[in-house]
């Protein structure tokens, strides 16, 4: 009987053949500030959607310095596609101000010091540490991980993302962390899809309890 870090273990290693060109990220940025912002804007919006209004709004508020002072309303209008654009409006032009007084307008690498943020959780801080920095705090659960990581039966706390980020962390050594939400984002994204999950083509129906099979 195989344990349930093996099998986390060997989903990693299978999924790395199958999606070898999974990129860290989906979200379109040309600097850690760029990358921070977008991953905040991501809340509860696609990354296709945010990717239309970045490069618009980067363009206008190129900086920290300058996106600390713009006119919410004004960014408003450009985020608007997003949803809840008067609340992101506001959580971006704080970052921006707190990464200019606190952090001379550059990111920090902490997950202590970027959970102080306006709207950065710690799964937009997890995504920040491993995209933009390399490094490995925790595991992003983001909805793909979180549904896909339930359908393979590495974790039983349904829609409870800081409980299934604890199940992960202690079924994976800590040098895949970032392979496996990378990997399952993107067995997410193209296989095990939300509705109708494509399990006869599955590279890993062997290993799941949930596989519908013809
Ligand atoms: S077998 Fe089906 S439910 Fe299981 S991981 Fe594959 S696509 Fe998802």
């Amino acid at each position: 009987m195989m344990s349930l870090s093996e099998k986390s273990v060997r989903i990693v290693n299978i999924l790395n053949k199958t999606y070898p060109d999974a990129p860290a990220t989906y979200l379109n940025y040309q600097s850690p500030f760029q990358m921070l912002i977008a991953t905040i804007l991501s809340a509860r919006a696609t990354d296709a959607g945010v990717n239309k209004v970045t490069p618009v709004l980067f363009k206008k508020y190129p900086t920290p310095d300058k996106m600390a002072e713009a006119d919410p309303d004004e960014i408003g209008k450009v985020i608007r596609p997003l949803g809840a654009y008067n609340k992101k409006a506001g959580y971006i032009i704080g970052t921006s101000r707190l990464l200019v007084d606190r952090f001379k307008g550059n990111v920090p690498r902490t997950m202590e010091e970027l959970t102080s943020f306006p709207g950065v959780s710690r799964k937009t801080a997890n995504v920040i540490l491993s995209v933009v920095f390399g490094l490995s705090e925790g595991v992003v659960v983001d909805t793909h991980v979180m549904r896909v990581t339930l359908r393979l039966g590495l974790s039983d706390h349904d829609q409870n993302p800081q409980k299934i980020e604890k199940d992960l962390m202690q079924l994976l050594p800590r040098n895949i962390w970032n392979d496996y939400a990378r990997l399952i984002g993107a067995h997410g994204r193209q296989t095990c899809k939300s509705r109708n999950p494509k399990c006869n083509a599955c590279t890993l129906n062997m290993l799941c309890p949930s596989a519908k099979l013809d």
